[in-house]
């Protein structure tokens, strides 16, 4: 590919809607554009790296017994409603009506579709394992589209769906997917590790695993034991329950009946923490939520953070689950969130942290402006209908398996493993004839991975102030030939047989030939990523030798021209 021909748009800015590194680097270096929010389109340069990394994925799921298919993108609403999730799915997916009224989604996953499928043509034990999988756009209307590729309306997918005829055989599918998952992200050059994970609106009974690519940038918090396997998305993590140590039922016998106090203005925590001189964690937080329009209470120790997702898993599941707003708050509790306690609220929906349900004496909002409750104490002031684990789990708590102290990153998730058990062929009764001649619906496991979004992650992993730096398993060309003085014939030859012979040997290369300044082409260089950079110039053919520079390291040699190819082909395939 010649430089002058190739349409990729680089910009000396980022425009001002990137906010994060990936985003800004794709846009600058011509490999996406924005259509509408959520929605982009792929530029040669995006094209080729999404081709190299779904290549990768696909020789992985074939080596792992995969089948590719393609599925519809335009699925009917019956399906969905068969299994409940055309409800539970909720604004997140994008619905259409055909001609006839008849409703339909664009596919934000396809557990429904492949079930139906499979239940029309597989029907005995024979034909199992089948693992059948596609690469294809997936729809979802999220509610924050942002960050580029990271968190797409519309985005590339590939999903796998595993078909088994015993709960061991899907535990072995899934850890062959979960093997190959592995290998995948490393071939892609991306640093993962698979945690523990919720299992959302896929649902299902066997567990679930998220692959994460860290990076600061990312969404998702993990937390992970640095003495045991513990670790986990901190959506999912267990907390440790409270130690044993905490004084029991003499303690709330010992602690003097309640007391109102006066704490005029003081709503926060930290406010009222200040005023009274007490720590936040000898105080309780109560937060209203809006679950389909029930309101829930739910009460946390002062310092620590309520975990959404265990709540609607433990109250709900919701379709949508949120803060009470202001409106909300006023009819229900008129002095406001920032004076809200358990006292006296009815206790039909009250759900309190177990860390917050110990009978020690802890300070709350009274239910009155500008008073709070002294020594109130859980179980003795206010029921406890319902106690479980309902905070987030934090760096340096205890890890809930060994009790070490465990430690945090951020990270992106590049892919999810599901083993299902037998939620969506018991609901389209999908079902095959086993060794006995009996009929039993079959165990699902599926598993995704963002390959649009892997593309970002990747960019996010190794990306510097000066641009991309790709791995050169998915880089959209793995060098570039730079000839310093295009009006020089000996050097111009030089570099187009260099160019041709990199290309003959396999080696992906970009000959840049426009009539540009070196540091325009240098730069573009940096900016687009391209692991190796060759200089062709005239002082030193004069030495027989060209200017090669890695972009990983920024190391700069010159090597012969006579070996070129072969050094360069060696540097790629030691990356
Ligand atoms: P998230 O929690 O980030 O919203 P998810 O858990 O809903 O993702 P899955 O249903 O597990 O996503 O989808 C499989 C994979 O598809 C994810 O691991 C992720 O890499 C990718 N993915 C999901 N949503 C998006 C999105 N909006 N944009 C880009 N990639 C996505
Ligand atoms: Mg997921």
């Amino acid at each position: 590919m010649k430089m002058s021909r190739l349409f990729a748009p680089t910009l000396r800015e980022a425009p001002a809607e990137a906010e994060i590194a990936s985003h800004k680097l794709l846009l600058r270096a011509g490999f996406i554009r924005r259509s509408t929010a959520g929605i982009y389109t792929y530029l040669p340069l995006g094209w080729r790296v999404i081709r190299k990394i779904e290549q990768i994925v696909r020789e992985e799921m074939n080596a792992a017994g995969g089948q590719e298919i393609m599925l519809p993108v335009v699925q009917p609403a019956e399906l969905w409603q068969a299994t409940g999730r055309w409800e539970l799915y909720g604004s997140e997916m994008f619905r259409l009506r055909d001609r006839h009224s008849r409703e339909f989604c664009l596919g934000p996953t396809h557990e429904e579709i492949i079930t139906e499928l499979v239940k029309g043509d597989v029907h005995s034990y024979k034909q199992l394992p089948l693992l059948l999988y596609q690469i294809q756009n997936k729809y979802r209307d999220e509610r924050r589209p942002r960050f580029g590729l990271m968190r797409g309306r519309e985005f590339i997918m590939m999903d796998l769906y595993s078909f088994d005829r015993s709960p061991e055989s899907a535990r072995e599918s899934y850890a062959r997917m979960y093997t190959a998952y592995e290998a995948i992200f490393r071939r892609c050059g991306l640093s993962c590790r698979a945690v523990e994970a919720d299992a959302g609106a896929i649902g299902g009974s066997g567990g679930t695993h998220e692959f994460m690519a860290l990076a600061e940038a990312g969404e998702a918090e993990v937390v992970f034991c640095p003495d045991c396997a513990y670790a986990a998305n901190t959506e999912k993590a267990e907390c440790a329950p409270p130690p044993e140590a905490v004084p029991a039922a003499d303690a709330a016998e010992a602690a003097p009946p309640r007391t109102e106090v006066a704490t005029p203005g003081a709503r926060t925590i930290e406010e009222v923490s200040a005023l009274l001189g007490l720590p936040p964690e000898r105080f309780l937080k109560t937060l209203v939520y809006k679950g389909d329009g029930q309101y829930l209470v739910v009460v946390l120790r002062g310092d620590r953070t309520a975990n959404e997702v265990k709540i609607n898993n433990c109250l709900g599941p919701f379709r949508d689950l949120r803060l009470a707003d202001e409106d909300d708050l006023a009819a229900l509790l008129p002095c406001g969130a920032g004076f809200a306690g358990p006292v006296g609220l009815p206790a039909a929906r009250l759900a309190v942290d177990s860390e917050a349900a110990v009978p020690a004496a802890f300070v709350c909002g009274a239910n009155r402006p500008d008073a709070h409750w002294r020594d109130v104490v859980p179980g003795r002031d206010f029921p406890l209908p319902l106690t479980a684990d309902l905070r987030l789990a934090r760096a340096g708590e205890p890890c809930p398996r060994c009790g070490a102290a465990l430690g945090g990153a951020r990270g992106i998730e590049v892919g999810q493993v599901f083993n299902l058990g037998q939620k969506y062929s018991e609901a389209l009764s999908a079902r095959f004839l086993n060794e006995d001649g009996k009929s039993q619906p079959f165990y699902m496991g599926c598993y995704g991975i963002g390959v649009s979004r892997a593309m970002a992650a990747a960019v996010e992993q190794r990306g510097d102030e000066s641009g991309i730096i790709w791995p050169p398993a998915i880089a959209p060309y793995h060098c570039v030939v730079v000839p310093v003085n295009e009006k020089d014939p000996t050097v111009t030859a030089a570099a187009m047989t260099l160019y041709d012979k990199l290309w003959a040997a396999g080696v992906e290369t970009v000959l840049d030939d426009r009539p540009e300044r070196l540091g325009v082409k240098f730069k573009d260089a940096d900016l687009i990523g391209f692991p190796l950079r060759l200089v062709v110039s005239a002082a030193g053919l004069a030495q027989g030798q060209i200017e090669l520079k890695r972009r990983r390291t920024g190391d700069l040699e010159f090597i012969p021209l006579a070996e070129a190819v072969a050094r360069v082909r060696l540097i790629l395939e030691e990356n």
